[in-house]
């Protein structure tokens, strides 16, 4: 089967592996797993930040960043596709009490505009604005990504407003290896960061939330009650700095087969249009009539595992473990569908 359902799906390499099973451990809960603190300290300095926490999901380092930087009663503005809103269980409404203002963006790419034009006045019948979260790259926008500069400008706007910023860095790693930028230089502009060790990146768990010590040291609490205290959490904490050190410079190459990809799919016969593919992922809409699930079902009885992603729409994602031989049997698969 070739598994393109998501990145999460890789299973460790055999140098992973060895990193896992030969890591120094401790209880992390008291702060002595060597790993877990050699790891955040990793994810902070590539991050330029004071301090990161290490933490099981993605959903947990969002909610926890969210989580410290608001008041119940207040309002986040995203992306109306956003992970945080649609694939987390409803937890910034349960965990931290706030409502959404959603925006659609450019393929989930929000402008300073149409932001600043959202926030709103002081006036007791509207609840405060006081977050902009961001994704990059933007899952629901077919893996595009934002530049520094269209960051920069909503950065201003924050600014200006007394607003924090989130930045759903999921798949941060993906879009920095498609704009040549320095995963430091996005310390300025926002207050959390959180990234998936487990996505693109090849770990098989784990997630980082970086930020300031002050905003880290009350993350800590926060991923305590949230039940996020791992004990000798080192051994897959191995795994994610085995990852920052050895899996960020072959993103590109999941981006070259997602676009080999995307290549085949525009000469499907089932396929109308395919987003145009600027990472890893590959979201494509079928011809009118034809069926998710029943598209979905033919895929995999020929051998390649997809997911549906709305009423016409399919997804892919290249990752660590499909390779050109998989890539060669899943464009024949496309082509003769
Ligand atoms: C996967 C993902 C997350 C985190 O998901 P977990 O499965 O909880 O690790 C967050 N945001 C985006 C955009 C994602 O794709």
């Amino acid at each position: 089967m070739i598994d393109l359902r998501s990145d999460t799906v890789t299973k460790p390499t055999p140098g992973m592996l060895d990193a896992m099973m030969s890591a120094k451990v401790g209880d992390d809960v008291f702060g002595e797993d060597p790993t877990v603190l050699a790891l955040e300290a990793k994810g902070a300095e590539m991050m330029g930040m004071e301090a990161a926490i290490y933490c099981p999901s993605g959903t947990m380092t969002n909610q926890i960043g969210i989580h410290i930087l608001s008041n119940p009663y207040e309002e986040v503005i995203c992306y109306s596709g956003a992970h945080i809103y649609k694939y987390e269980g409803g937890g910034v409404a349960g965990t931290s009490g706030l409502s959404f203002r959603f925006l659609d963006g450019d393929r989930g790419r929000l402008s300073a505009r149409e932001i600043e034009a959202e926030i709103n006045p002081d006036d007791i019948h509207y609840p405060i604005t006081s977050i902009i979260e961001l994704e990059n790259t933007v899952n629901k926008g077919g893996g595009c990504y934002y530049t520094l500069d269209q960051i920069k400008s909503i950065h201003t706007v924050a600014v200006k407003h007394g607003l924090k910023m989130h930045l759903d860095g999921a798949r941060l790693f993906n879009a920095l290896a498609e704009t040549g930028e320095n995963p430091a230089d996005y310390n300025e502009y926002f207050d959390t960061i959180s990234i998936c060790l487990s996505k693109g990146l090849g770990a098989p768990v784990g997630s980082l939330l970086v930020g300031s010590q002050k905003l880290i040291n009350k993350a800590r609490r926060v991923r305590k009650f949230m039940g996020g205290g791992m004990r000798q959490a080192g051994f897959i904490a191995a795994a994610g700095l085995y990852a920052l050190e050895n899996h960020i410079d072959r993103l590109k190459e999941d981006h070259q087969r997602a676009k080999a990809l995307e290549e085949a799919l525009n000469q499907c016969s089932l396929v109308e249009s395919v987003m145009p593919v600027d990472t890893n992922i590959v979201i494509f809409r079928l011809k009118e009539g034809l069926k998710v699930s029943d598209t979905l079902e033919k895929l995999k009885e020929k051998g390649i595992l997809a997911v549906g992603f709305g009423a016409r729409d399919i997804r892919l994602v290249t990752h660590l473990d499909f390779g050109d031989d998989q890539l060669e049997q899943a464009v024949a698969i496309i082509k003769a569908l």
